[in-house]
């Protein structure tokens, strides 16, 4: 049975799913999760809760204002900067850009700092040395990819599809790995590429929206 990578966009002060989360964990012990947080739309009380959850819960890092295309503007200086600032948070499990809209240049410093990127098959750059990625939606993936959101966005949201969630997961034998420790390289990911990203069929909570 593949292990399953279960990931949840957008965690901050306004879409926090912690309650959800824990009531999942309850269910299913072996249960563990990557949160892509928000930097500047948190609060330290927010860090500091899921701080003591390290065991089951990694933070990854999602944008830096989670506005619209946000990472196209970034230089070079200015995402090594960001992406510093991001794991000195520690928010160090991987990135993953704002609706998925990423340059070579976000790769680099990702690479810089051993940052695994998180990134989507039909707006990724396919070809980067020296990055992890953790591509959901690539075929014949290793993994069971299960995306979320925090806050109800197509049909996504982690709270209104709890149950259903929770029922999949009970159905036991489950292993559980972080979107890092998914993450490989993107040469290996080439050689995975048979069929089209579009043909692509996913489990609940797939979808293309971030
Ligand atoms: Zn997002």
């Amino acid at each position: 049975m593949k292990p399953i990578v279960f990931d949840v966009d957008d965690l901050c002060d306004l879409h926090d799913p912690y309650d959800t989360l824990c009531r999942i964990k309850e269910a299913v012990p072996s249960f563990k999760a990557t949160l892509f947080a928000i930097p500047a739309r948190w609060s330290k009380q927010l860090l500091g809760k899921y701080d003591k959850k390290r065991d089951w819960i990694r933070l990854g890092m999602h944008g830096w204002r989670h506005t619209l295309g946000e990472c196209y503007s970034w230089n070079p200086r200015e995402a090594s900067d960001k992406i510093e600032r991001g794991l000195a948070l520690g928010l160090d499990d991987s990135f993953r850009a704002p609706k998925w809209l990423i340059t070579p240049i976000i790769y680099a410093a990702c690479a810089e700092y051993n940052l695994p990127v998180a990134d989507h098959a039909r707006y990724c750059i396919e070809h980067i040395e020296g990055v992890r990625v953790y591509r959901y939606n690539a075929p014949n993936t290793p993994f069971r990819a299960m995306h979320y959101h925090t806050w109800n966005t197509g049909g996504t949201g982690i709270e209104l599809r709890q149950t259903e969630i929770t029922n999949f997961l009970k159905r036991g034998g489950n292993t559980f790995q972080w979107v890092s420790e998914a993450a490989t390289t993107t040469s290996s990911l080439a050689q995975a590429c048979t069929v089209q990203p579009s043909l692509v069929s996913l489990p609940i909570g797939a979808h293309g929206a971030s």
